[in-house]
């Protein structure tokens, strides 16, 4: 499971699910040359519904990026003007198989079985498309040393320790990947014995994400997961008996068939072990959701938010400190760098079906959602790119600002300077405006709110050409793809 690398837009209490793609549509309609103030609060929640990716605080929004696949669009080029001002470039790889669907999920898995020639087919088809995807990149980053790889999906901890040698090969083929690299592995608690971790840790993993999601019984089996917290807790020994002290675990608050009792619990008994992180995440029930598709609701999100917060609470008390909106460590440096430091002058070349690639100042885009699409066309040696938009610095200096002012709910403005050369206050004159007729002010070096205006900070830094044209954007596409 994938959610720790997730920043999931917030908004307040909305449903989920079909009646906003219906939202969507008549808001997108009624749009002209503007989105009035009243309906950008609806605007936003609808977008948020229907995007996947779970990358939802994009920038450029995701639903603005175009449709590219009829057209050839040259993305080394994207990327050798991006290597031009980036300072790096982490890898991102999508696996793209589970052993069965989780009913909260809104990824595009495909379900493969945990074992047997189904599984094993799966990802020998797998390793070839993915080679062909290297090899078509490698070119352009046979000078880059690569200083964060992140292996999430999916399943990737469902390969067996000769797949993990085979896919950590093809990889070293392929990209410098830096001796002192954070190497992320997702895994879940089901198959993550000591052989595999062991085979992982030998390949260069260094940090590992344990998605447990819930320990409750009924939860588990309402959304059609097993494990329970003799699982979670065999998991993170073998972690840490093979020498892995960066330990994740991921708990999804608002789960369907959870209340509050059972979310602390978990999150008690999961703080007991004193993992060096820990993710409170949100169900968001998309439309892609199997939740969703049998007519399930989304849970009440100020609820959903009150109990994350008395988690946080929770956790803060014993002991742990704020990494970003969705996680608390136990020192700064218990993080995945990928997710936290992207609003850097960071890069991430994402590998695999429906992986997001951050071309720093150059642009963002995504692969062919379904496997069986991107293996279509990798088999032809060229680009999976299904959309894509083209940014400068100015996009990249909007990121910046949207993620420190609604994670840190502040922004540095030396720090700003010193990344992009110019000043805050210069470049954001008319947006600060507006935020300081709300109450923002600033104080020393930073540019502070005094509460998380999340839907003001986006309209403010929003630019109009994005907003105009998320009138294309129709989640029917992705809807129809990950039916099954
Ligand atoms: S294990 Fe479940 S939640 Fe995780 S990616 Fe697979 S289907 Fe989604």
């Amino acid at each position: 499971m994938v959610t720790s690398r997730y920043r999931i837009l917030r908004s307040p209490a909305r449903g989920g699910g079909k009646s906003q793609v219906t939202s969507l549509k008549s808001q997108v309609t009624s749009l002209k040359s503007e989105i009035s103030e009243e309906s950008f609060t609806d605007f936003l929640s609808a977008l948020k519904s229907l995007d996947y990716t779970g990358y939802a605080e994009q920038y450029p929004p995701f639903g603005s990026w175009e449709d590219v696949s009829a057209r050839r669009v040259n993305v080394r080029s994207v990327w050798l003007k991006s290597l031009k001002c980036s300072d790096e470039t982490g890898l991102f790889v999508n696996i793209p198989f589970c052993k069965i669907r989780c009913r909260f999920c809104f990824l595009p898995v495909s379900a493969v079985g945990a074992s047997g020639p189904a599984r094993i087919e799966s990802f020998r088809r797998f390793f070839s498309a993915l080679e062909r995807e290297c090899s078509f990149f490698s070119p352009v980053f046979k000078k880059t040393k690569i200083p964060s790889v992140y292996i999430g999906g999916g399943t990737p901890s469902l390969m067996e320790p000769d797949e993990i040698k085979t896919f950590f090969n093809l990889l070293n083929r392929y990209f410098k990947i830096a001796p002192d690299a954070q190497i992320v592995l997702e895994i879940h608690p089901d198959d993550a014995g000591h052989d595999k971790i062991s085979a992982f840790k030998s390949c260069g993993v260094n940090r590992i994400c344990i998605g447990a999601q819930s320990l409750d019984k009924k939860v588990l089996s309402a959304n059609y997961r097993r494990q329970r917290l003799d699982s979670v807790i065999k998991a993170y020994e073998a972690c840490k008996e093979c020498g892995i002290n960066g330990i994740n675990i991921d708990l999804i608050c608002g789960l369907p068939g959870q209340n509050r009792k059972s979310f602390l619990t978990d999150l008690k008994n999961i703080a007991a072990l004193r993992p060096d992180q820990l993710h409170l995440n949100t169900f968001i029930n998309t439309p892609y959701t199997l939740h969703a598709l049998a007519g399930g609701k989304g849970p009440d999100e100020r609820l959903v938010e009150s109990i994350r917060q008395e988690g946080f609470a929770l956790l803060k008390n014993a002991g742990y400190i704020r990494i970003d909106s969705d996680s608390m460590g136990l020192t700064p440096d218990s993080r995945n760098i990928q997710t936290t430091d992207l609003w850097k002058k960071k890069s991430m070349l994402g590998l695999g079906p429906g992986a997001i690639s951050h071309a720093f100042s150059s642009a963002r885009h995504m692969n062919y959602v379904r496997w069986e699409d991107y293996e279509r066309i990798v088999r032809r040696r060229i680009s999976p790119v299904a959309r894509a938009v083209f940014i400068g610095e100015r996009e990249e200096m909007i990121y910046f600002a949207l993620t420190k002012l609604t994670d840190e709910l502040s922004l540095n403005l030396t720090e700003f300077k010193n990344i992009y050369g110019v000043s805050f206050k210069e470049a954001f004159k008319s947006q600060i405006k507006v935020l300081m007729k709300q109450g923002a002010y600033f104080v020393n070096d930073d540019f502070v709110l005094p509460s998380n205006m999340w839907c003001l900070v986006r309209q403010a830094f929003y630019q109009k050409k994005y907003l105009l044209k998320l009138r294309e954007f129709s989640g029917k596409l992705f809807l129809e793809e990950t039916k099954d």
